[in-house]
């Protein structure tokens, strides 16, 4: 069977009544007959028919045993965290989501677990930030936003080696494009705001994992800290589930057109896609993915703030948002945005330079998004050279 045959069947029918959407269990407790007698579920925060549905779906398209959803990716990401104790150390990529980055560095700093970071593309830099006291490597790849990639299998191989962890970030191939699991990681966590949900309507997160021992202790985070997922957000997401073949597919085959279009503006000094034969690890990405996305960051040669906020409020088509992996094009500039929350010399060091501007190439008709940004990309330098003649009178 086709994966996009088993996944769209992986979403049960109801087997009390037939309905083929899958049923919201809008509902905080369930009736028991006796005192622990009760059919699977007792309080809604512990277990909902629809998450658990949600979850079940997440963790077969992972090639994992167990998924837990979660109210967003960071409190995903924060569940995961929670598996380490005070004292430990995360060796993290250094081009690490805005958002992780504040967790660590603001939240458990202060209960005494410390982060390495570093580029994690070198798989000698692994090597040695490794620590008697390193419990958990923290991937993403593709990274966000320069789209750096890093070899899951041999790290996981590494990982394995030093008895450590290896949770994999995966908001930004999906496992449409890439199960990390299959490549040797024990963790895999999703914003699943992003491609799974896939229509910018909701905020959502999932761990997957890849034995039902961890599973189980992520399990008990979930309901421990209790940061779940709601039963209608859940059932957003299965049926944001349901097209992921299709979008993801129609995602990357967008996003390489206007990555090859970038490559060859003048205006552009570079482009950061995993498939363009020119990105630094286009062949890793080759190996371990089954496609390279719908992300593509790029700079300008006039490498500064106002030039990229000329660009990115002058396209019609790409909203200026944050976010990303949603039906609509999007654009963002993470000096300003996503990525404030980074200082400015580690921000740029990571390659998030002034003029970086991040594209979410959505499904709308592929020539008209290029023709939206050659108008802003005019547009703009038009702009920031009357603020040149501007300063000199
Ligand atoms: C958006 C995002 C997150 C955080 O997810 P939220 O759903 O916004 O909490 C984590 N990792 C990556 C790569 C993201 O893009």
């Amino acid at each position: 069977m086709s994966n996009a045959t088993q996944l769209i069947h992986s979403i049960p029918v109801d087997p009390l009544t037939g309905s083929i959407s899958v049923p919201i269990y809008q509902t905080s407790t369930f009736v028991q007959d006796a005192p622990g007698e009760h059919k699977g579920y007792d309080y809604a925060r512990s277990n909902n028919p629809t998450r658990e549905t949600l979850e079940k779906i997440v963790a077969l398209l992972e090639g994992g045993e167990r998924a837990s959803a979660f109210a967003s990716g960071l409190a995903a990401i924060d569940a995961v965290v929670k598996l380490l104790e005070s004292g430990d150390e995360i060796l993290a990529v250094d081009d690490i989501y805005g958002g992780a980055f504040r967790l660590f560095t603001h939240i458990y700093a202060k209960f005494g677990i410390t982060v390495n970071y570093t580029d994690t593309t070198d798989i000698a830099n692994v090597i040695d930030a490794i620590t008697p006291k390193t419990k958990l490597i923290w991937l993403e790849t593709p990274t966000n936003p320069t789209l750096k990639i890093s070899d899951i299998e041999t790290i996981a191989t590494i990982a394995k080696q030093h008895n450590i962890l290896l949770c994999v970030d995966n908001t930004f191939a999906s496992p449409i494009l890439q199960q990390p699991i299959k490549l040797g990681a024990d963790l895999v966590v999703h914003s699943a705001t992003k491609y799974l949900g896939g229509h910018s309507d909701l905020i959502a997160g999932i761990v997957v994992s890849a034995t039902q021992e961890l599973g189980d202790k992520i399990k008990f985070i979930q309901n421990a800290s209790g940061a779940i997922l709601a039963p209608h957000d859940s059932w957003l997401v299965i049926r944001g589930v349901e097209t992921l073949h299709l979008r993801v597919k129609e995602h990357s085959r967008n996003a390489l057109i206007v990555a090859q279009y970038l490559e060859k503006h003048p205006a552009i000094d570079k482009v950061y896609y995993p498939g363009l034969k020119s990105h630094p690890n286009h062949d890793i990405a080759a190996k371990q993915q089954l496609g390279f996305g719908g992300i593509v960051s790029f700079t300008l040669k006039n490498n500064t703030e106002d030039a990229a906020r000329a660009v990115v409020c002058s396209t019609k088509l790409f909203k200026l948002a944050e976010s990303l992996g949603g039906v609509k094009s999007l654009l963002c500039h993470p000096a300003q945005m996503t990525h404030k929350s980074i200082p400015a010399e580690k921000r740029r060091a990571a390659g998030v330079v002034d003029s970086l501007i991040r594209l979410s190439v959505g499904l709308e008709e592929v020539d008209d998004l290029i023709r939206d940004i050659e108008q802003a990309l005019n547009k703009a330098q038009t702009f920031v050279a009357e603020i040149k003649v501007a300063a000199f009178q």
